[in-house]
């Protein structure tokens, strides 16, 4: 790993370098103000900022990406921020027969290096911007992932650096060999989520089973990306045809939620916006060198479309792989405040939830914000492949990820939208408390979607446990993992795994 700079760089509020390195989460929500930021370039530098940190009792988050949701590491009780986004090599590591991605490298440069040294990739998120450090420990995943599975799925290893309960910190790698004795931590970052266990430093990654040369041991990404998009003026589409739409796109990935059939083959979305805030657009995207892409993109959107009158206007494009996955998403680079909410969903939305979600999408008796929106995203395929013990990401059972996302500019709105996104949601899932309960048919919520309302009494469920949401079974595992790599709770946040009862903590 290249050495930047010999030391920790300590940036402190009157440093010049402060505000740019406080302000580098994306939530124009949260108002940051830790003591002092750590710059981090090498696992040598981590050892020694969490040490210092440790020892002086600050209260620590680490930050790569700076993606974050929530206030995970935004919280204003966090004192100490540890910035690992110089930690951004990629090399194929000859140790471990694997390739090694910083802790801090963003998707798009991950995806760069990957692609144009090996020709190869790992399935992860469609925003380039992301950083691997919390993605990966989150289970990442994207447009690949019905035909990959998930990043956790090729991750090999992990080098994290961890502190003992003596306050002793140091770095240690973990695998999923069966021998490893570390191998509860690597498991504990293929799902647990970021910022509970230590500070990753890197990861490596390997497809299970392949041991060839490098340009063999990661999925080949395909070379173009064949895009079509279906758009409906909200004008044409009436409730019964929007819960038209809503049901067959639920039906067609209850259909095709294997991993070997040809929709294994298709990434799709259905999003339905609040009206004044553009189209309905259902968008499916595929391998364009395959034979029959064409054919098989046709008949997706003709089957999803099929019985709403109105004719949507379709857009087909077809670009090279690497140019697809670099192009920024459309809130990369805008703070603005957003509030995000989201559910695994084992079977397409019902009837009746279609129309709840029609009527808030087009209500405008008492709410005015066009820039809401409700996604449908596609699941399943390979994703339901992995058996939901064999890496911390419980759900690999669902069809479809549903995703509210509301985003507004002043603050003293706030209460508005979140009553919007949040009232809509509780709705959705009143059958269910008001969340999508594993326990009552639903798939449970994405550690990576953080939503820190699921783990508050008032605005969850008190009558379902946040983490049967977020790691469903897993959890007593990942909570004996805490136990044993993070026993006095260093690395801590609203929905990080708790120390088990009994366990003494800080
Ligand atoms: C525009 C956008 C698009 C997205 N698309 C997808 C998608 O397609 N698929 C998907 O799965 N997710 C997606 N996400 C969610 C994203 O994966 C998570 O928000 C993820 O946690 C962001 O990681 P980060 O490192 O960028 O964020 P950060 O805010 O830096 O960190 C997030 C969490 O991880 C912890 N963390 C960060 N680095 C480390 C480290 N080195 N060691 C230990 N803990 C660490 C932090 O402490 C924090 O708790 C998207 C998010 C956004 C904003």
């Amino acid at each position: 790993m290249r050495t930047t700079w010999p030391d920790p760089v300590v940036v402190d509020r009157g440093d010049p370098r402060y505000a740019d390195l406080a302000g580098r989460g994306i939530n124009a929500r949260f108002s940051p103000s830790p003591e002092r930021i750590r710059v981090v370039a090498t696992t040598g530098q981590t050892l020694r900022a969490v040490q210092d940190a440790v020892d002086g009792g600050e209260r620590i988050a680490v930050r790569s990406g700076g993606h974050c949701f929530e206030s995970l590491v935004d919280d204003p009780a966090i004192e100490t921020v540890l910035d690992v986004s110089e930690m951004n090599s990629v090399y194929y590591d000859q140790e471990f027969g694997a390739f090694s991605v910083g802790a801090g490298t963003t998707l798009g440069a991950m995806y760069r290096t990957l692609f144009l040294g090996y020709g190869v990739t790992v399935p992860a998120g469609r925003c380039p911007g992301v950083g691997v450090g919390g993605h990966v420990a989150g289970g990442g995943g994207g447009a690949l992932s019905r035909r990959h599975g998930l990043s956790v799925d090729h991750l090999y290893g992990i080098e994290a650096v961890v502190a003992d309960d003596f306050g002793r910190v140091r770095s240690v790698v973990a695998t999923r060999e069966e021998s490893d004795p570390h191998r509860d931590l690597w498991w504990a970052h293929t799902g647990g989520g970021g910022g509970a266990f230590g500070v990753v430093t890197r990861y490596l990654f390997r497809t299970p089973g392949a041991d060839g040369a490098p340009g063999t041991l990661l999925p080949a990404p395909p070379a173009a990306v064949l895009r079509r998009t279906a758009r409906w003026d909200w004008a044409d589409v009436d409730e019964a045809a929007f819960i038209r739409l809503v049901r067959n796109f639920g039906a067609w990935h209850e259909r095709n939620a294997g991993a070997d059939g040809p929709g294994a083959l298709l990434d799709n979305s259905l999003t339905l916006p609040r009206t004044g805030g553009g189209p309905i657009s259902l968008e499916t995207a595929t391998d364009a060198t395959r034979p029959g892409a064409q054919e098989l993109t046709e008949a997706f959107l003709a089957e999803v479309g099929r019985g709403v009158a109105a004719r949507p206007e379709v857009e087909t494009t077809t670009t090279p792989w690497l140019t697809a996955v670099l192009t920024p998403d459309e809130y990369d680079g805008v703070k603005g405040r957003f509030k995000s909410k989201a559910a695994f969903l084992r079977a397409g939305p019902s009837a009746e939830q279609a129309a709840l979600l029609h009527r808030r999408l087009t209500d405008t008796s008492g709410y005015h914000n066009p820039a809401a929106a409700v996604y449908l995203l596609s699941h399943g395929g390979a994703i339901n492949r992995v058996g939901p013990r064999e890496t911390a990401t419980a759900h690999r059972d669902a069809v479809l990820k549903a995703y509210w996302s509301v985003f507004w500019w002043d603050g003293r709105e706030d209460a508005t939208h979140l009553e919007w996104v949040r009232g809509s949601y509780r709705e959705v899932f009143a059958d269910a408390g008001g969340v999508p309960d594993p326990a009552r048919g639903y798939g449970g919520a994405f550690i990576n979607y953080a939503d820190a309302d699921l783990a508050d009494p008032r605005l969850g469920c008190a009558d379902v446990p946040w983490h049967r949401l977020y790691f469903r079974d897993n959890y007593a595992e990942l909570q004996r993992a805490k136990a044993r790599w993070d026993p006095r709770d260093v690395f801590r946040h609203a929905l990080s795994v708790r120390l088990p009862d009994g366990a003494a903590g800080r």
